[in-house]
């Protein structure tokens, strides 16, 4: 558990003002009720906040901002509370939690423009399903998906499985409706493609982590939906192989690779043991596993047959040992779900400590081999969770505790941990943090390795979007 600040609670008065804007059942302050807003999934942070709001429309959103401006109280958006970095958690009993899943309207789907305007609450799989229902395809795709929610994307800039084709959560966004600190509304719901009238405020607003805005809705681009989807599990011999794999990939399937997950058999073994349903897709074991999935705009069997010859190239050069095509959509589902449930499955082997890098593509196996090298000179008995987008350079490098060590003396070497891996990626060119974004946890890492200007900068624009920074103050950049 990582330290918090310590501010004055709120008077009974002012949670009586917030109240009235919401309605005193949306005005949550019994603390079996204030529980689940207050735990974030990996234990690091408890929330400490004593009130939370859910207002129902913009408005109420916009009336809680003016009095916090008023008052000077601090807001903490929170969409379905599984970030990762402690961004949505109140630091002290004085700061009010701000949840926004009662903003949930799909608002409007253009299928002609083929946009979706859907307000910051609808949960992430809905969001994919509405897309569906209108005969299209959202690919924003997280493990998290069932209860992460369209603001908590945008405000996280989230990544997931399907960033190799179609990028991150700002790269799928046209535009957005926000709240300022002021509780000026900013009505930015626009659906051009091309729009090019000055700074992009939408694009400040995506991956801010709430410290300049509350997003409330957001219009959303879509995709045609694939008409044949190919998905394989593949074993090899090393993550070297699997950059082969992916270069044959590439070159065979091109915008038709829509995934191109790396895991290794540890991974595997956790999930087995702790996923009701999985299985291992393959008949022996192998060091490291690749999922690899390829939609064609044209048939099924167009994209069975690019998959085919990728795997009967790669097979032919040696870089594959093993590969198990899904025969029907429900083995091509079992297949994803050993991928989605790693995350989950490392909790119940206890400590871990986690890492969410990114590197250039072709260093990942260079990465790898180096950051194990000083993680076990250092731990020797570790077991390292090393998996994730290698198609995008982002590695999620975990590191779970020895069998039988003592959970808080391992997970009180995270900094020290944290500082070996990321010399390491530092040394690569490469980032610290590729898609969970920074809030608490990595906030002081990021002032210290950020260029001295580019925290100028972000200081100087938080400060200009939140005067008295009652906006998620202490997460992402310290005003
Ligand atoms: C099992 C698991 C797998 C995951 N996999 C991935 C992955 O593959 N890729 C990835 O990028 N992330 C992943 N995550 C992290 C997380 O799910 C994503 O970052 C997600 O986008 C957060 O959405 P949320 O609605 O839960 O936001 P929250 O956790 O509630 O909030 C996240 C941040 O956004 C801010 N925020 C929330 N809503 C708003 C809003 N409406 N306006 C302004 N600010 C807001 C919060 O203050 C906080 O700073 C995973 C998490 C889990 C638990």
């Amino acid at each position: 558990m990582i330290e918090t600040s310590n501010t004055p609670q709120l008077s009974p008065e002012l949670v009586e003002r917030f109240a009235a804007i919401v309605g005193p059942r949306n005005a949550i302050t019994d603390t079996d009720l204030l529980a689940p807003f207050m735990e974030e999934p990996r234990s690091l942070f408890r929330g400490e906040g004593r009130l939370v709001l859910r207002p129902g429309s913009v408005e109420e959103v916009s009336a809680i901002l003016r009095l916090a401006s008023e008052t000077r109280t601090p807001i903490v958006p929170q969409g379905g509370n599984t970030g990762l970095v402690g961004g949505q958690s109140a630091r002290s009993p004085g700061e009010v939690v701000l949840a926004l899943s009662r903003l949930d309207k799909v608002r409007e789907v253009d299928p002609v423009g083929r946009t979706m305007t859907l307000e910051a609450g609808v949960v992430l799989e809905t969001a994919q399903q509405v897309a569906d229902d209108a005969g299209l395809f959202f690919p924003l795709s997280l493990g998290s998906q069932g209860s992460c929610q369209i603001g908590g994307n945008l405000a996280s800039n989230a990544g997931g499985t399907g960033v190799l084709a179609y990028g991150n959560a700002r790269e799928l966004c046209l535009g957005v409706e926000a709240v300022l600190a002021s509780g000026e509304i900013f009505h930015g719901l626009r659906r051009l493609k091309k729009d090019n009238r000055g700074y992009d405020l939408r694009n400040l607003l995506v991956g801010s982590e709430g410290t300049l805005g509350v997003i409330t809705a957001a219009v959303l681009k879509l995709f045609p939906k694939p008409a044949g989807r190919e998905v394989a599990y593949v074993g090899l011999g090393s993550p070297r192989d699997a950059l082969a794999l992916l270069k044959t990939a590439e070159g065979r399937a091109g915008g038709a690779l829509t995934a191109f997950e790396l895991m290794p058999r540890i991974g595997m073994e956790f999930t087995l043991r702790h996923t009701q349903g999985a299985r291992d897709p393959l008949a022996s074991a192998y060091p490291w596993y690749v999922l690899i999935e390829i939609s064609s705009n044209r048939s099924g069997e167009d994209a069975r047959e690019t998959l085919e010859a990728i795997l009967g190239e790669a097979l032919e050069a040696g870089t594959v040992q093993d590969a198990a095509l899904a025969q029907s959509l429900e083995a091509a589902a079992t297949f994803w779900k050993m991928r989605e449930e790693m995350s989950w499955a490392q909790k119940p082997e206890g400590g871990s400590i986690k890492h969410d890098v990114a590197v250039p593509v072709a260093r990942v196996p260079d990465f790898l081999e180096a950051a194990d090298r000083a993680v076990l000179a250092a731990i020797p008995e570790a077991r390292i969770v090393a998996f994730g987008h290698l198609g995008d350079g982002n590695i999620h490098y975990n590191i779970s505790q020895p069998v039988g060590a003592d959970t808080a003396a391992f997970l009180g070497r995270w900094k020290e941990i944290n500082r070996i891996v990321h010399a390491i990626v530092a040394d690569m060119d490469g980032t610290f943090s590729a898609e969970h974004g920074i809030g608490q946890l990595k906030r002081d890492e990021l002032a210290v390795t950020k260029q001295g200007i580019e925290i100028e900068l972000m200081r100087r624009l938080k400060r200009a979007f939140d005067p008295y920074d009652i906006l998620n103050p202490g997460k992402l950049v310290q005003v």
